[in-house]
């Protein structure tokens, strides 16, 4: 008989061994033993439709990554201090995607990583220290992406805020100050900076830069105003600062109509750092800047990382972009994009519980909540959906400082089919909750 897999056995070893902090999704959590495309498969072979992880980017399982990884791995894998032309490749990909004045790379490990090096970049281009970001904001899990991650500093257990770090608003026009009934809410958002921009004054400080999630994730998917980032880049460089987009979530084609978040918002960054899915599930990051800050940096130390920029990972990043245009990925996150929102948005039509409907592409979020007028936060029902339609065998997550914000964010190969499945269930689940809720109140 085939063997399977003891999840129970798994989940008690788990508890003996990690952290209660090291979290497991969902109430009964989900053991994955495969994977293909934009699907996994758990310990018996049951498929789920994976619409949440957008670390899979060209899907999971991806048989040309695999190709290019075994290729490599029988060959050698070493780092950058010796020539080799996967990190020329990756370099040359990576830059012709770019504007043209973003021209020298760095490879790392991880997104919080590339958010360390964008800082020290900053920091020795201005000869600042200070950083300005926006709240609710995530960049990582090392100590310094911590500090600068409002997301993890203000909660409980943690030492808060830096008096280097000035938080400004999360430009979210939905929940937020300043709505989308006020047309100079884009600018409103951005002179948040100038009073930051006081208080550094004020300290004693210095300017390095501003660093944000272009569409900030985990603050709850969201899409600033048309025009913020300009106004807000506008005000950093007249202070002497560095403008650091953080691309790790809106990179690479999900959003559809721009291959990088930055382009909708009209701008152009000095630094931008990339991620998750960089490597497909290979851990690789990048962090792409001018020659002029670069250059300032190389004043200082040697820069290397044992493992960041090994051969394998650049020809498994090469891999994965070039997988984007072969596979036309970007063209079917902005269909099928475009068919998810359409759909969530025919939902909102009919369920009372949502709220909002916001997204580019595969970046997208569903905010629950109890009244329409309020906006009070509905976190229970977001997490009866999350966990009934991982019953359905449907990934999803959630999100927002209340964790009341559907997240739906699939690798870049689903299909409509799929698309429609996912809102078929997702209007059961939302039929549910609202009668559930509604009953109750
Ligand atoms: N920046 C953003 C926007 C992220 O979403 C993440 C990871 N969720 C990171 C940085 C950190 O990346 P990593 O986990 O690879 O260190």
């Amino acid at each position: 008989a085939c063997e399977i897999l003891d999840t129970q056995a798994v989940l008690a070893e788990r508890k003996t061994r990690f952290a209660s902090n090291v979290k497991l999704s969902y109430r009964r959590p989900v053991t994955f033993l495969r994977g293909w495309r934009h699907h996994l498969f758990d310990e018996r072979g049951r498929p789920y439709l994976d619409a949440y992880n957008n670390v899979p980017h060209v899907g999971h399982a991806h048989p040309r990554i695999r190709a290019v990884a075994s290729e490599q791995l029988a060959r050698m894998n070493s780092n950058t201090r010796y020539l080799h032309p996967a990190q020329i490749k990756l370099a040359q990909r990576l830059t012709a995607k770019l504007p043209p004045e973003l021209e020298i790379c760095f490879f790392v490990n991880s997104g919080s990583e590339a958010n360390e090096l964008a800082l020290r970049l900053a920091r020795a281009a201005s000869g600042g220290y200070d950083i300005i970001t926006p709240d609710h904001g995530y960049h990582g899990n090392t100590t310094g992406a911590i500090d600068i991650s409002a997301y993890k500093f203000n909660r409980p257990g943690m030492s808060g805020r830096k008096p280097w770090v000035h938080l400004v608003d999360v430009a979210d026009d939905y929940r937020g100050r300043f709505r989308r009934d006020d047309p100079q809410r884009a600018l409103h958002y951005a002179q948040q900076i100038d009073a930051a921009l006081d208080e550094i004054r004020q300290n004693g400080g210095r300017l390095a830069g501003f660093i944000a999630e272009t569409f900030p994730s985990v603050g709850g998917q969201i899409i600033p105003p048309e025009g913020y980032l300009d106004e807000v880049y506008q005000r950093i460089r007249a202070a002497g600062g560095i403008c650091i987009a953080d691309e790790v979530q809106t990179g690479l084609g999900r959003l559809g109509d721009y291959y990088f978040g930055f382009e909708q918002q009209k701008v152009r960054p000095d630094i931008v750092v990339l991620g998750k899915p960089l490597g497909n599930g290979h851990p690789v990051g990048a962090v792409i800047t001018t020659r002029e800050i670069a250059e300032r940096f190389a004043q200082g130390p040697e820069y290397f990382s044992t493992f960041g920029g090994s051969n394998l990972s650049c020809l498994i990043a090469s891999e994965v972009l070039d997988i984007v245009e072969d596979e036309a990925l970007q063209e079917n996150a902005r269909a099928m994009g475009a068919r998810l929102l359409g759909g969530m948005r025919e939902l909102g039509a009919r369920h009372e519980i949502i709220g909002d409907v916001r997204g580019f592409g595969l970046f997208t979020g569903l905010d629950l909540v109890k009244d329409r007028e309020s906006r009070e936060p509905a976190t229970e029902v977001a997490d009866y959906v999350m966990n009934r339609l991982r019953d359905l065998r449907i990934l999803v997550g959630r999100e927002g400082p209340q964790d009341n914000i559907l997240k739906i964010r699939p690798p870049l190969t689903i299909e409509a089919e799929d698309v429609d499945m996912l809102l078929d269930r997702l209007d059961l689940c939302l039929k549910e909750a609202g009668s559930a809720l509604f009953a109750a109140t």
